[in-house]
């Protein structure tokens, strides 16, 4: 009888770089993309500081780089919106369907947002901004985009717990 768990079985792979990764993960360590639903957990995370600036809003929340970006990733997602570049940690999300945008070209209703989180100390920083991509910049219209920003801001500040 071997009692050594066989490493095979506490590893899947990565549906999207085919990677094993460990069972546990909750984005694949190679390539950033999410392996398992997380549902978004209103008040486990501490909130820092919150200031409002003219392009969205910074956040210092007492957690670990990788639980944030996971929280604002499922926040975002429950608002409809897809990462469409770079990681959870550092990237861009868009709000409406990719193809639809293709296929409507510069009609599509296209909201962006950035995010870049940061860590340093036990506290989380992120970076939370409009993005406006050459695309959709002049067609939603600049009060539409500062509406949204202000609405998902605060939004996503309801998530964290307040000190
Ligand atoms: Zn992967």
């Amino acid at each position: 009888m071997n009692d050594v768990t066989p490493k095979s079985s506490g590893q899947i792979f990565c549906p999207s770089c085919a990677k094993p990764v460990n069972q546990e993960a909750v984005i694949c360590p190679n390539c950033g993309v999410q392996l398992k639903e997380l549902k978004v957990s209103s008040g486990s995370m501490e909130l820092q500081s919150f200031d409002k600036n003219s392009t969205g809003a910074h956040f210092m929340v007492k957690t670990d780089g990788n639980t944030l970006a996971q929280h604002v990733r499922d926040f975002l997602k429950s608002e409809g919106y897809e990462l469409e570049n770079g990681s959870i940690l550092k990237g861009g999300y868009t709000k409406g369907n990719l193809g639809k945008r293709v296929m409507l070209g510069p009609l599509a209703n296209l909201y962006k947002f950035n995010v870049e989180i940061t860590e340093k100390d036990g506290i989380a920083n992120l970076i939370f901004s409009k993005g406006m991509s050459g695309f959709s910049g002049g067609l939603i219209g600049v009060s539409k985009m500062n509406k949204e920003t202000e609405r998902m801001r605060m939004k996503l500040y309801n998530t964290f717990s307040k000190k």
